[in-house]
This record gives structure tokens, C-alpha cells and sequence, in this order.
């Protein structure tokens, strides 16, 4: 015991991981570039509140949540929107801030050190083997480093290319998302207060409209950044559909990037594993990553407490990254596919598929209890009498459809122990069958 591991940023997962092995007695520290007071997002999040339990947490007092409601998409033409109704298993919303209470609170009192103000840099390599990390103030030693520094970690990246770690994203795999909550405009109160735009204005992506009490929560995704002029220009044509959201800036106001893609295939190496957004954990069509990332940061705890021999390789971390795709990266890989159709389609096919009602409100009831969207292949044929008209739209999302399934199968034959060639061959398996429908 007493093994020095170190937490590349405060992510999410990473906390939870640290402090279930600071309470072991595993000497934890976490390195994050925020000072404490910066810690989350300035806005809410929805979140299954099970999650805190399950990481044996006690969730943010009662008055500081409430539960979402019915969601309303739209898609392009704004004519035949869905209505999923919440059936009591809406999400729970929290402030990000007070989840960090939470979770910071639980690693400090667990043992966890915790040195904010610090950048990191790089991983530090000895051969294979990641020792440590390079960081503002010198370099660090550890004998294992988890990696929660989100999306754009300076570890990942910098991994050489034979640790079999993918170490970038592409077009499609990452969401710039402008999110803030704006001043309410009387008089205009929409029937279903959580509205999402769909491919809107046309565009890849997404936009949301949450109108509460007294405020309008207003998101902006879209696959590439988006300059101030455009944001403006998006805003103000938001305001024609939806008049009630106005002028003024309450909170928020940033443009954040979200993974929206399957999750790395291979997250570990010697003396190295990623958690959270690092290694693309949310859910590719909502950019849902919160509890993914708890719940791999006690998977990844488990592991490395099984490694009684405390050698952090990639043999004996090889379990954490296979629960992980098991329990949650193969349902997250078939959304993938979804997202991945919504993204080749062109506005014309999308709107085409929710006006002939080929998509239903079962297909869209992502995290309603479930992992997933409810369309498979068979229901698409069910459904292709409606779709006849263009036939081209409906083969190309029933082969997409199938693909998922496929992909399933494929993320389910991750090997059971790590043997380099049988890794690479279902990476290799892994990367055909998700890539096959751009061919
Ligand atoms: C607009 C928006 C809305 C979202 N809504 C939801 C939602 O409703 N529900 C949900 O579940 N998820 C939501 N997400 C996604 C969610 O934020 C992430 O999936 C989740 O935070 C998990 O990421 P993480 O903790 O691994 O990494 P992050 O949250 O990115 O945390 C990484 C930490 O590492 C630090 N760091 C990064 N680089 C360095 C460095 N070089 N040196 C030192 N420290 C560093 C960062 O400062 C940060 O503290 C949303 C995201 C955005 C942007």
C-alpha cells in the first residue's frame, strides 16, 4: 500500500476514483490547473441521482435539485416535433458547482490532496511507461497516473503511438457548445418548457431552449467553434422562434467543448488509465458524461485495488478498461451510430424521417432509464411502408441501424485479458465497424 498515484486534473471521475483508494490508504494527489472557487460549469446539469449512492455519495441537499420534465425536438423545419415524456424518470438537475461540493469534499475528507493553480504539460515517460507528469512547477513521480483532464488532456495526446491509445478526435467527435441562461421575456410561454432544436437552422449540431420560472436557458452545439458574430446571429434568429428569450445575460455565457463520439477503445498503459471526457466518456447524442465518469472512476478504483502486486500495467489495468466497454461503451458506441446518421444525413432526410414519422419519441427517450435510443433494424422495416418516398434516406439509416447492432457484438469481444495482438486485432475490429457506413 502507500503507492503514489496522481490525478491529472479534477475531473470528475478522477475525484471519485481518488478518494475510494485514499481511503485504502493509497497516497492520492490531484494536480488541476483552476483554483478551487473555478471548479465546474456556471449552470445546471441533469444527472441519474442514483449515481451518488452507487459511488457512496450523499447527494446535494434536497432543496438544491429539481427533476426535468417532458423534452420537445423539433426537427429542421420545426413541423413535426416529438414530445418524449419524462414518465417520472426525468434527470435530476443540479447546479455543476454543488456537485463539485460534493465530490471535492468527499476526496479531501477521504484523504485526497488536492494542489490547484498548477498546470500540466506532459506525461513524463520512462520507455513505455508513463512515470509521472510534467507540470508548471517541475515534474512529478507516480506509479500510476489517472488521467481526468477532460477532452483536451496534455497526457493523451502526448502518449507515444505505440501505447495503442488513439490520442486525437475528428470532425463529428467533438460538440463546441455555447450555453447561457438569459433574462425572460413575459407573455410567451411555450407548452413543453424543454425544447431542442435538431440539425438547427440547419446546421450540424443541436440547440436547446429551456424556458423556467425566470430565466431561459439557452444551449448552442454545433461541430466546429463558433465566432461571436455568429453566436449573435444565432441568438437573435432563436429570438424569432422563441421571443422569450432576452437580452440580457444572467449567467454563463461560455462556449465549451463536449466529446460526442465512442469511447476510446484502449484508455490504459503502463502506469497510465484515462477516465471521464479524456477518454470520451458521454453519450455521443445528448454529451451526457457526468455519471459515465463516476461510475469508471469506481470501476477504475476497483481495478487497481485488485492489483495486489501494485504494477499499474497495462496487463493489470486491462480490467478496468474492459468493464467499462462491457458495461457502458458498447451502448454508448451504438448511440455513436445514431449520432453518426443524424450527422451524414442531410437536412432534407432528417426532416424527411420525423415528418413521415420514422422516428418516434422511443428513438429520441435517451436516458429515460435507459442507455439508448429504442430504434433497431427490424423496427425500420416495420416503419419502411411510411418511408417509401425516399428510399435512399431510409436504406441509408436502416444500414447505419444494423451497423449498430454490429458494433455491439464487436465492443462485446473485447479481449478478457490484455494480449497485445488480440487488442489490437478488436481495435482494429472495433475502428471497421464503426467507420464502415462513411466508406
Ligand atoms: C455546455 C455543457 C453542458 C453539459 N451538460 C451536461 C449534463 O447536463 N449532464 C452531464 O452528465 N454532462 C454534461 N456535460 C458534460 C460534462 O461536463 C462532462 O462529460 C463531465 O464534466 C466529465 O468530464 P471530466 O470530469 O472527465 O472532465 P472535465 O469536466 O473537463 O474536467 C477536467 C478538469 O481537468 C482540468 N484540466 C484540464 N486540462 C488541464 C491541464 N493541462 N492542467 C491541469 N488541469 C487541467 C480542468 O480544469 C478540469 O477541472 C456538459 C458539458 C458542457 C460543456
Amino acid at each position: 500500500m502507500g503507492k503514489k498515484i496522481v490525478i491529472a486534473g479534477a475531473g470528475h471521475g478522477g475525484l471519485v476514483a481518488g478518494a475510494v483508494l485514499a481511503k485504502a490508504g493509497y497516497d492520492v494527489t490531484v494536480y488541476e490547473r483552476k483554483i478551487r472557487s473555478e471548479l465546474g460549469y456556471d449552470w445546471e446539469d441533469a444527472i441519474d441521482m442514483r449515481v451518488f449512492a452507487e459511488c457512496g455519495l450523499e447527494p446535494p441537499k434536497k432543496e438544491h435539485y429539481a427533476f426535468n420534465g417532458d423534452m420537445k425536438y423539433y426537427n429542421p423545419n420545426l413541423k413535426a416535433p416529438l414530445v418524449v415524456p419524462a414518465n417520472g424518470k426525468g434527470s435530476a438537475v443540479f447546479e455543476r458547482k454543488e456537485i463539485y461540493d460534493v465530490l471535492i469534499d468527499n476526496a479531501e475528507k477521504s484523504g485526497v490532496k488536492i494542489i490547484y493553480s498548477t498546470e500540466i504539460l506532459s506525461p513524463v515517460m520512462d520507455g513505455l511507461r508513463v512515470v509521472g507528469i510534467r507540470t508548471s512547477d517541475g515534474v512529478v513521480d507516480a506509479d500510476l497516473v489517472i488521467d481526468a483532464a477532460g477532452i483536451n488532456t496534455p497526457l493523451r495526446s502526448r502518449l507515444p503511438v505505440c501505447c495503442n491509445i488513439d490520442r486525437d478526435y475528428g470532425y463529428g467527435e467533438c460538440f463546441y457548445a455555447f450555453r447561457g441562461y438569459f433574462d425572460k421575456v413575459p407573455g410567451h410561454e411555450p407548452d413543453v418548457a424543454y425544447e431542442i432544436f435538431l440539425m438547427h437552422q440547419g446546421e450540424r449540431g443541436l440547440s436547446w431552449v429551456v424556458t423556467k420560472d425566470d430565466y431561459v436557458d439557452v444551449l448552442i452545439g454545433r461541430m466546429a467553434p463558433m465566432s461571436k458574430t455568429k453566436l449573435q446571429k444565432t441568438l437573435d434568429e432563436m429570438r424569432a422562434f422563441s421571443p422569450q428569450i432576452g437580452e440580457k445575460l444572467l449567467r454563463g455565457g461560455t462556449q465549451e467543448q463536449i466529446p460526442v463520439r465512442r469511447p476510446l477503445s484502449v484508455m490504459v498503459c503502463d502506469g497510465y488509465a484515462a477516465v471521464g471526457d479524456a477518454a470520451y466518456m458521454t453519450v455521443p447524442m445528448t454529451g451526457s458524461g457526468i455519471c459515465a465518469s463516476m461510475r469508471a472512476g469506481m470501476l477504475l478504483a476497483e481495478t487497481v485495488m485488485e492489483d495486489k502486486d501494485e504494477v499499474y500495467s497495462r496487463e493489470t489495468l486491462w480490467n478496468y478498461n474492459r468493464k467499462y466497454i462491457l458495461h457502458f461503451g458498447q451502448s454508448f458506441a451504438a448511440i455513436d451510430i445514431l449520432k453518426n446518421i443524424m450527422l451524414c444525413t442531410e437536412v432534407e432526410g432528417v426532416n424527411f424521417l420525423f415528418d413521415k414519422g420514422i422516428i418516434t419519441e422511443n428513438d429520441m427517450s435517451f436516458g429515460k432509464g435507459k442507455t439508448e435510443g429504442g430504434m433497431s433494424f427490424s423496427d425500420m422495416v416495420a416503419r419502411a411502408t411510411r418511408g417509401i418516398s425516399n428510399l435512399p434516406v431510409l436504406l441509408r439509416t436502416a444500414g447505419a441501424l444494423s451497423k449498430g447492432d454490429n458494433v455491439k457484438k464487436v465492443y462485446q469481444s473485447i479481449p478478457e485479458t490484455y494480449d497485445e495482438k488480440a487488442v489490437l486485432k478488436w481495435k482494429q475490429d472495433v475502428m471497421e465497424a464503426t467507420t464502415l457506413m462513411q466508406r
